[in-house]
């Protein structure tokens, strides 16, 4: 490797990482256009409607229903890491629980159920 200006590169290395989360958002932009209207229309969130933890640097808004409104009632503040197990439910949609041994992920990185799959396709055997 060459030696390079260290400033020069780091603005360099920055600014390729700013052009692959533009190209990652792609499809997240109106999830962050709703984020943007909240942030600009409401005030910052500064709790945790969950686990009431402080001093999480920061909290977000989260939609109750995990659809898209602009309805404060239909939204909690969450700490970032009560927001990550809420997007995450640890139910499937038939009611399974998402254990590591019971979660297949697909192509889209997305969860499966792994009783459920069998179950369709037990049902598409019989
Ligand atoms: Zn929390
Ligand atoms: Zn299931």
């Amino acid at each position: 490797m060459r030696e390079e200006n260290p400033e020069l590169h780091r603005q360099r290395v920055s600014a390729s990482l700013i052009g692959n989360k533009r190209r990652w958002l792609g499809d997240k932009a109106s999830y962050y256009a709703k984020h943007m209207w909240i942030l600009k229309h409401w005030e910052r969130a500064d709790h945790c409607d969950f686990c009431h933890k402080e001093g999480a640097g920061r909290y977000e808004w989260a939609h109750k229903y995990h659809g898209e409104s602009r309805n404060r009632d239909d939204y909690l503040q969450l700490c970032p890491s009560c927001h990550r197990k809420f997007d995450a439910p640890i139910y499937c949609p038939h009611g399974h629980l998402y254990t590591p041994e019971n979660t297949l992920l697909n192509c889209r990185g997305h969860r499966l159920c792994r009783t459920c799959q069998e179950e369709r396709r037990n049902a598409a055997n019989n």
